[in-house]
Order: structure tokens, then sequence, then C-alpha cells
């Protein structure tokens, strides 16, 4: 049986000045390693036998109505404009409407070389096409907005890196593929006409309630604002947060050397590429402020009065922080039990983050088990912590539902870094088993069950995984 995909493409409609038609390169011997079922039922998706899900995800056979294409941007990466990226190792297969009647891209990464390729091969190896599925997926059950993994396969075929490696595509899917970057691109040629059709598409397919530029920015500002304090309540360090890594929905997207903090430190960076810690997990916020001053002044051109518009863009930004901080203490005022948040909630966590940081304990276990009324454990300095638990205690006497909102917001079970490796280095030996168990695993991570106690546990000093790698 072949696979059907009911598509509904719109982007092509914006004409040939914001991508290029690509198709896939066939992987040479495609492999399904894994396909999201579920998802698939949500995309309207007729799956067919495992080999042909298999050649259709691995770029050798594309269902009726596929228009494959790879998609413009520039962006700045680490601080510094590159006038030119654009899908170098991805495609655009097509859009669909999913059960909710919300339009998904599908696209293929690491299906080989596109005219924005530069000096890549446009291939992915298994280990980041692992890594992607598993935190992915991981971040949809935590209830974080991001891009979905649909499948993987292997291509049969070995890409070259530092070694020979096993190639690997993903597929995923997302709200969509337009980015900071999508705008700047075409803002910083001067290429007004082509910005203001972007606008206007965006504005459609995002938020069609918004009236213009301003609003579609102060959209997609609302968005990061969200999704940035979102992460940082489950520890969560992006890695590479470009403006082209910076999408307008608001999703999380572009999984490269990101983690989950074990031990929680306030500046941690995983990233081997980020030397100067520009993306370190406190730094986020203001981070995600930058990026929203890219898009403002790629928006600049289309507003009437130039003046005007970058006043108003700068309040925005400076509004914008506020924002943020507002979200934080929400997000981490619930992991304490607090529903309705006020300002002397900010320094009871800021508090319990010194004293986690002084004391090296883990973020995801120490805050599971102050929901379990077991937080003790987790601190050296016992008077430190009597002290903040007293004052705890007193700030949610009379909230009664505390507890059933910290298991709600602590998870017990996130996508350890250590776990992660251990998965890929498995896989680039054929074995599966612990690819899967993961996925099984992080589908319910606010579960208690025992089944998973090893995947709960922080890892062991000898275990710790310091460093994550792009490895593209
Ligand atoms: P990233 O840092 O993964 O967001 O990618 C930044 C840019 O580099 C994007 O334009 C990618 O498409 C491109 N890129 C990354 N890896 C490859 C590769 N193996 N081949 C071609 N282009 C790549
Ligand atoms: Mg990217």
């Amino acid at each position: 049986m072949t696979t059907t995909i009911p598509f509904d493409n719109s982007l092509t409609a914006l004409g040939p000045d914001f991508f290029s038609y690509q198709a896939p390169e066939p992987a040479p011997a495609p492999k399904l390693i894994a396909y999201n079922d579920a998802l698939g039922t949500e995309l309207g998706i007729e799956k067919g036998s495992d080999d042909d899900l298999a050649a259709v995800f691995g770029g050798a056979s594309a269902p009726n109505g596929a228009e494959p294409l790879a998609q413009l941007y520039a962006g700045h990466q680490f601080g510094n404009y590159n006038p030119q990226l654009g899908d170098g190792r991805a495609v655009l297969v097509g859009e669909v409407i999913d059960s909710k009647g919300m339009r998904r891209d599908i696209q293929l990464k690491g299906s080989g070389r596109t005219p924005y390729s530069r000096g890549g091969d446009g291939k992915a190896w298994l280990g980041p096409v692992l890594r992607e599925y598993v935190v992915s997926e991981a971040m949809h059950a935590l209830g974080i907005p991001t891009t979905r993994a649909l499948a993987a396969v292997s291509t049969g075929e070995q890409v070259f890196r530092e070694t020979p490696l096993p190639g690997a595509i993903i597929t995923r899917t997302a709200a969509s593929h337009i980015r900071v970057g999508t705008f700047q691109v075409f803002s910083a040629r001067g290429q007004y006409e082509q910005l203001q059709k972007l606008t206007d598409y965006t504005i459609a397919r995002h938020y069609p309630n918004a009236d213009g530029p301003e609003a579609l920015l102060q959209s997609a500002m609302d968005a990061q604002s969200k999704l940035i304090p979102a992460w940082m309540g489950v520890g969560f360090i992006h890695g590479v947060m470009n403006t082209d890594n910076c999408q307008i929905a608001g999703e999380t997207i572009d999984y490269g050397p990101c983690a989950f903090m074990d031990a929680y430190a306030s500046d941690r960076v995983f990233s081997s590429i980020d030397r100067n810690g520009r993306y370190a997990f406190s730094n986020q916020p203001d981070i995600a402020v930058w990026n929203m001053a890219q898009l403002a002044t790629s928006l600049v051109p289309l507003m009437p009065q130039t003046d005007a518009a970058i006043a108003r863009f700068t309040e925005m930004l400076h509004d914008m922080k506020d924002n943020l901080r507002r979200e934080w203490l929400a997000v981490f005022a619930a992991k304490l039990g607090i529903a309705a948040a006020g300002e002397d909630d900010g320094v009871l966590a800021a508090d319990l983050l010194a004293m986690m940081e002084d004391d090296d304990a883990d973020f995801t276990n120490a805050f599971r088990a102050l929901s379990q009324g077991a937080g003790k454990d987790h601190f050296k300095d016992q008077a430190r912590y009597k002290k903040w638990h007293d004052q705890w205690q007193e700030r949610i006497s009379d909230a009664p539902d505390a507890s059933s909102l910290m298991l709600a917001r602590n998870p017990a079970l996130i996508p350890r870094n250590h776990r992660i490796e251990e998965m890929i280095t498995a896989a680039v030996a054929g074995d599966f088993a612990p690819f899967h168990r993961l996925n099984d695993a992080l589908g319910a991570p606010f579960d208690d069950a025992e089944d998973y106690a090893d995947l709960k546990k922080a890892p062991a000093r000898d275990e710790i995984v310091p460093a994550t790698f792009c490895g593209t």
C-alpha cells in the first residue's frame, strides 16, 4: 500500500523569490526507524507499508500533491549577519490542514543539497536526527510549543563529518518555517514588495487578527515571551538562538546542540560552538528580545513614518522585557504551587534557584521532589533549606491546589543528555531499543511510573555530558 498525504500547499503562491523548487535526493537504501502514528493521523496521512513510508520519508518517492522546495532566509548567527542562509539541507514537501484546522508544514531534513547548501553536503547523520526526534517529541509532551517529529529514516548511505557516520533523514512538522531571518533577507536587500507579501502571508497564516506589521511584531513578541519562560521552566537550553532559528509562530525550532540541564546553573552552556555563553540558560530572555529587535528592524521599511516606527518599536521591545519577566514569574511561581504570582514570589523562586545552584541540586528532580514534599534530600545546607521551606510553606498555606499544580508543572522525566548520548551510541551500533524506550517514556513526562526510574536519575559524576555538538 502507498502512503497518501492530503497536501494543501500555500507557500508556493508567494512565487520564486521566496524559495527554489528542489526535490529531495532519494536515499539509496531507505529504512524506516520510526513513524509517529498519532501525529500522522492528526495530519490526515494514510500510511502505507513500512517500506513505502521509508521511501516517502527517505526522499525516494513523492506522494501526489508534493511540491518540494527549499526556502530562502538570512539571519544573524551569534550576532553576525549572514545575508544568505536558506534551507541548505531541508526541503518542504508540502503543507496539510490538520484535524484541528491548522496549517502544518511537512519538511524533510537531511535529504541532500539545495541551492542554499553553500559548502555543505545537505545531509544529516543519525545522531542529530534521533536527538531532534526524541527532544522535540518530549517538548511536545511537556506542553511546550514545538515542531514535531513525524518520521526518521536511515538512508543506507554514509555521511562524512570527522569520520564516516550513518546517514539519516528526519521529517518534521511545523506551524510554518517562517523565521525572523525570512523577513531579514528581503528587508536587508531592499526588496520591500516581497517583504510586504511575506508580511501579509504570515499574518494570514499565523495571526489573522493582526492588522499590519506592528501587530505582527507584537504577536511574534508575545509568542516568544511565552516560549522562552516555558523552556526555562523545564531547564531547557536551546543553544543556537540565531535569528534564523527563531520562528515567527513561536514554536521551538532547530534542535541542534540543545540540552536540558541536570544540576542547576544559571549560566549553563552546552553548545560547543557557544564560546562566549551568548545563549546561556539565563541569557535566553535577553536574546529573544535581541531577536525581536532584528524582526522590528526588518519591518520598519513597511511603516509609513520611519522615526515614529522606531520610537514605537523601541517601546514595544522595552515592554517585551517586562512581559518576559512576568511570564517567567508565572512559570516559576506555578512550579512552587502558586497559581496567581505576585512580585514577592519572584524572590522566593530566585532564592530557591540560588540555593539549588550552590548545592548542585538537580533542577528537575529537586522540583519534582518539592511537589511531593521531599525537597529536603536535594539540598546540602539544611538550615538554609529549612528557612526557605518555612517561607514557602507559609506562602502556599492558603493554596489548596498547590500540590496538584506542582505535579502538573514539575516533570518527573526530561530527555537527559547522557541518556540521549547513550541512545545515539546504541543506534549507531544498530540497536534502536533505547531510542524507542526513551520515546515511550518521554511521552508521559509527568508520570511517576517505576518502569522508567533509571531514566529519571540524575547522571552520576562519570555520566555527565558537559557539551553538545552541532554535529550537523
Ligand atoms: P543551523 O545552524 O543548523 O540552523 O543551520 C544554519 C544554516 O546552515 C542553514 O542555512 C542550514 O541549512 C545550513 N546547513 C547546516 N548543515 C548543513 C549541511 N550539512 N549541508 C548544507 N547546509 C547546511
Ligand atoms: Mg537552522
